[in-house]
């Protein structure tokens, strides 16, 4: 018999790894790795070459879940559906729109994210709808908007880091996170190039780079205000790039200047000649980079703390030009088009603004509403969590699991608990899910089509490769049906497709511009940068229906009038109104808790290479299980010593919201005054008990990359 291989990509992270899926004659399929995708030219990481296994009717969700008796038991769809319905009108009848709330994910595919969110402003009414990529890059995202008028996590290909002449990773772990885009960073090294990691820890990634600088947690806003001051103490500026192409540089050299090398040294535990040695190491060559990741976004700070790591770009010359720049490496599978499409609490398709009046006309039409009948911005992700049981009676909840992932996850915990009614979508049954009054099975990955886009920018295609088991249904389904039953018939197709059609034309004119992208151009092509914009059109009076095109957007090729995207932004000029790029001029601040007598250390976390975010997939493959089984406690030889504790011994870790508890890693990679847990897991393990929902002003992100806890060990058990 032959089989047929099907290309499409990773169902995890927003490296969107390239991939073929081949069905097996005795039934199941293979991941096989594609070299013809730039970025993993064939590689995978353990999660890619094991993702078939979450496609098994073993460890999924294969028939809806209703509360009956305090149980969750198998339905009809049409019972879970008219459950679901009653119940949003109930409690809309009772409370108001604002009464339901609507949370998504960053993984679902741009084709949800965008009916999710209309779904929300045009089927519910609510405000009330946010999603958990508020905890994974808006500070990265609010930041590059102010700078440069413009949020695409990176604004060059990945392709360009080993051309270029030094890279600035600050807080990323990729060895662990993206295991295939080290290869970048390798080709980097041989060519001559540098790499400067920045990480309280020395984690793989940063044993690869030439120098590792380890701030204590929460100053890496100080670490690159005194990287600032020395580019200008040192005469290192870029003077004519300062005057041409940016805009506020003596509020912020003013800023940097408060910031004395050995005042940063104080503060970061960064000694004064490693400051040094990373300004010559980044200002040597022609062209040179800086990557964000969480650790320098999840701060209550994080936008401030972005800012001046993008200060340092625009004060050396290193933005808007060939293979330099400023660029977030987002991190869900779709990080990047999840933000764009409507989900947030504060923007509308095409990364429009909710409260921009133009905005809301040009997405009303294409609707089919009025204007006015759209609610304004509402409540961020965590803002919206806590608001459960109180102000948001109901919820909708779509790809996300806040029970392990949120801050504060007993708090969060107990307010999902309190809740009138908690309906989940889900491929499995997350921790979540267990607490819902309905839970509706769902499409994922391989046994549906639809668009991601990856960290680059680039929009993708995943083509069905697979039939999902019977008893399972699309998101896109199930919003048409609950649109149906809440009385719009219209305007919520179950074909990834005809969405995306809709998709190009609300996001026509807008940042993310869509509108020149088909599936059919996905399909044939290796995927296409946004913007891409479709030749424009006049509408019945004459005018232009769609905006202004970015402006360093390429001709459109005059033979085939196809737009070829834009894999390089802010070349000519940046996003802004007048295409200068506006330096961010902040000043250190502590972070909202420090440690002190009570919680003398520090507490930071993150990721391990075998599990994927709350783990709720990854969890249930036994390969990945096995290589990272649950948590662990990584700490200073130091620490463990004075605490008594040997590696394996059960640690609690105890904040003011709660404590965990889990092994002893002990490790000198780590900073004595520091401890570190990855958050995959739920139960005692669970790091986010102990995180701190401190928010940043603009982005609305929580701490999650410090807080001050106490460490007590529980002895051998
Ligand atoms: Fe999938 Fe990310 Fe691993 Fe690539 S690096 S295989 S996209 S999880």
């Amino acid at each position: 018999m032959e089989t047929t291989s099907t290309p499409t990509h990773c169902p995890y992270c927003a490296l969107q790894c390239g991939m073929n899926i081949t069905p097996l004659p005795q039934g199941g399929v293979e991941v096989t790795e594609r070299a013809d995708f730039p970025v993993n030219r064939g590689a995978l990481c353990g999660k890619g070459r094991t993702a078939s296994a979450v496609l098994s009717p073993a460890v999924r969700l294969t028939s809806p879940l209703v509360r009956s008796g305090g149980r969750l038991v198998p339905a009809s769809w049409q019972e879970a559906l008219d459950r679901v319905a009653e119940r949003l009108e109930t409690t809309r009848e009772r409370y108001g729109p604002d009464a339901l709330g609507v949370f998504g994910g960053g993984g679902l595919t741009n084709e949800k994210a965008y009916a999710l969110g209309k779904f929300a402003r045009v089927v519910l009414g609510t405000s009330q709808i946010d999603y958990n990529g508020r905890f994974c890059m808006s500070s990265a995202a609010a930041a590059g908007t102010k700078a440069f008028g413009l949020d695409r996590g990176l604004p060059f290909p990945l392709e360009d880091i080993p051309r270029t002449g030094c890279v600035i990773l600050v807080g990323s772990n990729l060895a662990e996170t993206m295991p295939p885009s080290l290869r970048f960073f390798g080709e980097l090294r041989e060519n001559g190039g540098t790499l400067i990691v920045v990480d309280p820890r020395r984690t793989k990634t940063a044993e690869q780079a030439d120098l590792h600088l380890a701030p204590r947690p929460g100053t890496d806003l100080a670490l690159a205000l005194g990287l600032l001051h020395l580019v200008v103490a040192e005469g290192r500026t870029d003077e004519d790039f300062i005057a041409e192409r940016t805009s506020g540089w003596e509020e912020a050299r003013a800023a940097a200047m408060g910031h004395w090398p050995e005042y940063v040294e104080r503060i970061t535990g960064v000694s004064v000649p490693q400051l040094r040695e990373a300004v010559r190491m980044f200002c040597a060559p022609e062209a040179a980079m800086v990557l964000t990741a969480r650790g320098p976004e999840q701060q209550s700070k994080g936008t401030d703390t972005v800012g001046a790591w993008i200060d340092l770009c625009l004060a050396t010359g290193r933005a808007g030009r060939p293979l330099s720049g400023y660029g977030c490496l987002t991190g869900q599978g779709n990080g990047q088009g999840g933000r764009e499409h409507g989900q947030k609490a504060d923007q509308l398709p095409g990364y429009r603004k909710l409260d921009d009046p133009a905005a809301r006309r040009h997405v009303a039409q294409v609707w089919g509403v009025d204007p006015d009948s759209l609610p304004g911005p509402g409540r961020s992700a965590y803002e919206l969590l806590d608001a459960l049981g109180t102000d948001v009676r109901s919820l909708l909840l779509m790809g996300s699991n806040p029970v392990v992932s949120a801050p504060r996850a007993a708090h969060v915990e107990e307010r999902l608990r309190s809740l009138d009614f908690l309906a989940v979508c889900d491929v499995v049954l997350s921790e979540t899910a267990e607490l819902a009054d309905v839970v509706l099975p769902v499409t994922q990955w391989a046994e549906e089509s639809g668009t991601t886009t990856s960290l680059e920018g680039r929009v993708l295609l995943r083509r069905q490769a697979v039939t999902a088991p019977p008893g399972v249904r699309s998101d896109l389904y199930v919003l048409g049906e609950l649109a149906a039953r809440l009385g719009v018939e219209k305007g919520f197709p179950a074909d990834p497709e005809e969405v995306f059609e809709e998709l190009r034309r609300a996001s026509a004119g807008g940042p993310a511009d869509y509108s020149g992208i088909t599936y059919r151009r996905l399909a044939e092509e290796n995927g296409v940068f946004w913007p891409c914009p479709a030749p424009p059109v006049t509408d019945e009076d004459g005018e232009d229906s769609v905006c202004d095109a970015l402006p360093d957007d390429p001709v459109h090729d005059a033979e085939t009038d196809v737009h070829p995207g834009t894999p390089r932004l802010f070349l000519d000029r940046f996003a802004t109104e007048d295409g200068r790029a506006r330096f961010a001029a902040v000043t250190h601040r502590a972070s909202a808790e420090e440690p002190d007598a009570e919680y003398p250390l520090l507490l930071t976390t993150g990721r391990v290479v075998s599990q994927y975010q709350s783990g709720a997939q990854t969890r249930r493959v036994a390969e990945l299980n096995a290589a990272a089984p649950g948590p662990f406690v990584e700490l200073h030889p130091r620490l463990a010593a004075r605490l008594g504790a040997a590696d394996g011994d059960p640690l609690a870790v105890i904040s003011r919201r709660g404590r965990a508890v889990a092994p002893a890693r002990v490790t000198a990679a780590i900073r004595p005054d520091t401890v570190f847990m990855p958050f995959h897991w739920p139960g005692e393990g669970r790091v986010n008990t102990l995180t701190n929902p401190a928010l940043d002003p603009t982005s609305r992100m929580p701490e999650f990359k410090t807080c001050a806890v106490r460490v007590e060990a529980l002895g051998p058990q």
